[in-house]
């Protein structure tokens, strides 16, 4: 495979080190001095006091840039240099299809066969020319009910590889530069055996990276055309291919993901004019869309203590749903499947009571289907806290690692399961709610004593 050499998107000749990047920062609010200083230190690449250990990676410092500098890719050239030197923290294992165990291969004990059936047919579908494929993507994986037997698939053909790895998408905001840029080309190379002109993604991260990310900056440029689902709904609703015979009246406040903020917010509108015609009443958030906060996934980019990574990642998801709570919205919907499995697993260890949908439950609700909700989103939700425990727990045994292969072997096999006694054990003791609330009520504690910022 030919890598061609990456291109920093930073563009220093334009930034007069203001210091309102990081001002600004939702996250950080620094002092407008410090930031400048933070600016300059980042820029020599002489280490950091403040951004590269509390960030959380949600691209809002590119659109408070005025001199449109990309401080945002700044940051993530930084992290990539100390990726190269440390590696990635043992429990990174967890979203990487190549290593084992990962979150895939674990999650494979505990589904149930239908959705088992789904997955085996995404996977293992080789597309023809004349589809019109959806990639389905690494975290929709995770929830295959909430598209699995829908109309809305009728259309396409669904596809999915997980180590095509969301085209890239979660690795680039870890600073993972160069491991994206092999994800690229891999990608392109399937795009080419199968010979698609057309690629629909359902995550508008995905769409971004490769309509952006990787021509722009990993110098692989993709023949196909994509498309991103949402404005495909909408289209379809708007054609009448998709009805929507039942207005929902639910009152939801919309979580803006952080890919949505790439584009300069080209990805805002086109979820809530969907969420508007399914007959929702829109609550903003105070902060969104350009100021969105993250479901708590960019607090594992930033990461220093391994041990601390789910407690810094809970901990900044509860600034979420206390946003969202105060709207006096029904609902917070997503739009994301990533943030999906995080703000759920959040949902149940804090106990947050406000509903929380996927955008594609939402529209299957207002077309009349029935979705399995919200006993389906427990259930996942308590099988994904038992992988996280037992990873974490695996992981303080580990070292950091460097990602060496971006491609499973299928006979090796790192998508099916082993016997993995202890976390079907600790699945088994989360069906009783005694444990639950003990677990919860210790989560809470530890997170005050270990999460990190
Ligand atoms: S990156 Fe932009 S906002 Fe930040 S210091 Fe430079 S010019 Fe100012
Ligand atoms: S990416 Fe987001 S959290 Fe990180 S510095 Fe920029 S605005 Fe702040």
């Amino acid at each position: 495979m030919t890598i061609n050499k990456r291109i920093s998107t930073f563009r220093q000749e334009r930034c007069d080190r203001c210091g309102l990047c990081f001002h600004q920062c939702p996250v950080l609010s620094l002092p407008i001095n410090e930031s400048k200083t933070e600016i300059q230190r980042l820029i020599e690449g002489s280490g950091s006091k403040h951004v590269l250990y509390k960030c959380n990676t949600c691209f809002s410092c590119n659109i408070y840039c005025p001199q449109q500098a990309n401080p945002y890719q700044l940051i993530l050239e930084n992290w990539n240099r100390i990726y190269k030197k440390r590696g990635a923290p043992p429990l990174y294992r967890f979203v990487c299809p190549t290593e084992e165990p990962n979150i895939w291969q674990l999650l494979n004990l505990f589904l149930p066969n239908q959705e088992k059936k789904w997955i085996n047919k995404w996977v293992t579908h080789t597309p023809k020319a004349n589809e019109q494929i959806l990639l389905i993507g690494n975290y929709t994986h995770l929830f295959p009910f909430i598209i699995g037997d829908s109309k809305l698939l009728k259309h396409y053909t669904p596809v999915s590889r997980i180590d095509q790895w969301e085209g890239g998408a979660y690795l680039y905001q870890g600073g993972y530069l160069d491991i994206v840029q092999q994800i690229a080309s891999r990608c392109d190379s399937d795009f080419k055996k199968w010979g698609v002109k057309k690629v629909a993604t359902l995550l508008d991260a995905v769409y971004y990276i490769f309509s952006e990310i990787h021509p722009e900056e990993m110098l692989v440029n993709h023949s196909q055309e994509f498309i991103n689902f949402n404005e495909l709904m909408l289209e379809e609703i708007k054609n009448g291919n998709i009805t929507l015979p039942k207005k929902l009246n639910l009152d939801i406040t919309v979580h803006d993901n952080c890919y949505s903020k790439a584009l300069g917010g080209a990805y805002w509108d086109t979820p809530r004019e969907i969420l508007l015609k399914c007959g929702c009443n829109l609550k903003e958030m105070r902060h969104n869309k350009g100021d969105s906060l993250c479901c708590g996934f960019g607090a594992g980019a930033s990461w220093f203590k391994n041990i601390s990574i789910p407690f810094d990642i809970i901990s900044e998801g509860t600034k979420k749903f206390n946003e969202a709570e105060v709207t006096g919205a029904n609902a917070l919907v997503t739009y994301c499947s990533g943030c999906l499995y995080l703000l759920w697993a959040t949902k149940e260890l804090l106990g947050y009571k406000i509903d929380l949908y996927h955008i594609i439950e939402i529209v299957r609700m207002a077309m009349g289907e029935t979705i399995p909700y919200p006993e389906a989103h427990q259930t996942r939700a308590w099988d994904i806290i038992a992988i996280i425990t037992y990873q974490l727990m695996v992981s303080t045994i580990q070292k950091n690692f460097f990602i060496k292969k971006i491609t499973y072997e299928q006979n090796l096999n790192t998508f099916w399961p082993k016997r993995y006694l202890i976390l079907r054990i600790i699945r088994i003791l989360f069906k009783i709610s005694l444990v639950r609330q003990i677990y919860s009520k210790m989560f809470v504690i530890l997170m005050r004593l270990l999460k990190s910022r």
